[in-house]
């Protein structure tokens, strides 16, 4: 604990280091963890040879340009056992699946000092959106099984999880019975939770409300602050890499953690200009398990261009465009955040791609890129699974194709084919 408490705080001092300061830092980290990869993991000792990067590179941070990007296909096209490192050690502490919002599953298993510092780094950005160690943060989407850390046995910063597959009236209950006095919700799960009837959660009373995972667009802030008139942050991270900025309080942007990865924004391979939207490509600076190095994620982003009025130099970018994902709906004004449907097939396994499309009220279309140990059990299983999530009299088919494109930042997991609010049918008989 001691360690950990000595780690945040010189996290939290990272906040503030002169822009040479933070670039030795990057710099030190970012030929570590180059290093490494070029030592220890087969892709990227295949990737640096053939584009003939010398030894020793990078020297400086302009030579990160350098180095070639990588996605997430061609990574999972080397195979799991190529872009995991070689050196032997404990088994991983963790493994994420990433998140359905491409279709595209990739396995990503974090070594227990990978996951240490992701979480130091997510607690960072509690504390600097004013989460104090009394306050109880309940988060509602993706989630982890994970052990319950000292600190929360000790009942400081206690957090739950309700995971985004769990029945929206069975979040509801929850929710009123922890009484979260931080709220971490991702978007599409808000607006699910903000669309029912009646309003149950309007008599909540969290000091600030965190959304993350997809875009917080105009409409549903609007709502958010309707229901509860509280304020409200903005989080953008990913599964391969981890919580990749955080806004600030004085809400001029999007702090981006800047000590724990490179964030390049690029247009056309070119690095964007201020206020320009670009592709945003990652490079993990604490993570040697599964290095991410210039890892194109197929988000939008815009850097502000400007200096944070709150002092720190950690970079500002807006809030990123490209995830906004469509709910699953239908009769009667129901609606399900794609949540369950994502965590079904991403969990299947035997699924290379896919992508839901909502036709219409009741008919949901799933196209699929299925692997060679992809059965008809197995899509019967699934299609069970799905059916039980959603309302009845829904039907669903699955349907096979060679592949589902995927320009950057225009792939939705989930499209609606339905008008956006459109008013749902007539509710079926009782
Ligand atoms: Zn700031």
């Amino acid at each position: 604990m001691t360690g950990n408490l000595v780690s945040l705080a010189t996290l939290w001092r990272n906040r503030f280091l002169r822009p040479g300061q933070l670039e030795a830092l990057q710099l030190k980290k970012l030929q570590a963890v180059v290093e490494s990869a070029r030592r220890d993991v087969p892709f990227y000792r295949d990737l640096y040879a053939r584009a003939g990067l010398p030894p020793g590179m990078p020297r400086t941070m302009a030579d990160l340009q350098l180095l070639p990007t990588v996605s997430k296909v061609q990574m999972r096209a080397a195979g799991l056992h190529t872009v995991v490192s070689e050196r032997p050690g404990p088994p991983p502490a963790l493994t994420f699946r990433t998140s359905g919002t491409t279709g595209i599953p990739l396995t990503i298993p974090l070594s227990a000092a990978d996951f240490r510092i992701r979480s130091l780094i997510d607690f960072r950005c509690l504390l600097s959106a004013g989460m104090r160690p009394w306050h109880r943060l309940v988060t509602v989407g993706p989630g982890q099984t994970r052990p319950v850390p000292i600190h929360e046995k000790l009942g400081l910063f206690r957090t739950n999880v309700i995971l985004g597959e769990v029945h929206p009236d069975r979040q509801v209950e929850l929710l009123l019975k922890l009484r979260p006095d931080v709220l971490w919700c991702y978007g599409t799960e808000l607006r699910v939770l903000l669309e029912m009837p009646g309003h149950p959660l309007k008599t909540l009373r969290h000091r600030f409300l965190i959304v993350s995972g997809s875009l917080l667009d105009d409409r549903l802030r609007r709502m958010a602050e309707q229901e509860w008139g509280r304020e409200i942050f903005i989080s953008y991270g990913c599964m391969e890499t981890g919580r990749i900025a955080m806004e600030c309080p004085r809400h001029e942007g999007l702090h981006v953690n800047a000590d724990h990865m490179l964030v390049e924004i690029l247009n056309n391979g070119r690095p964007a200009l201020p206020g320009e939207t670009g592709e945003v490509v990652l490079t993990a600076l604490n993570q040697f398990n599964m290095p991410f190095i210039r890892y194109r994620l197929g988000d939008l982003a815009a850097w502000t261009g400007r200096p944070c009025s709150c002092g720190s130099t950690l970079p500002l970018i807006c809030a990123p465009e490209g995830r906004n994902e469509d709910l699953l709906r239908f009769a009667g004004g129901k609606s399900r955040s794609p949540t369950s449907f994502s965590y079904a097939l991403r969990s299947s396994g035997h699924l290379d791609q896919y992508q839901v499309v909502q036709e219409t009220l009741d008919w949901i279309r799933i196209r699929i890129v299925p692997l060679p140990t992809w059965t008809t059990g197995e899509q019967d299983r699934l299609k069970q699974q799905l059916l039980a999530s959603i309302p009845a009299g829904v039907r669903i088919d699955f349907e096979p194709v060679e592949r589902i494109e995927t320009p950057p930042g225009k792939h939705r997991m989930v499209i609606s084919k339905l008008p956006p609010d459109a008013p749902a049918g007539p509710a079926p008989p009782a």
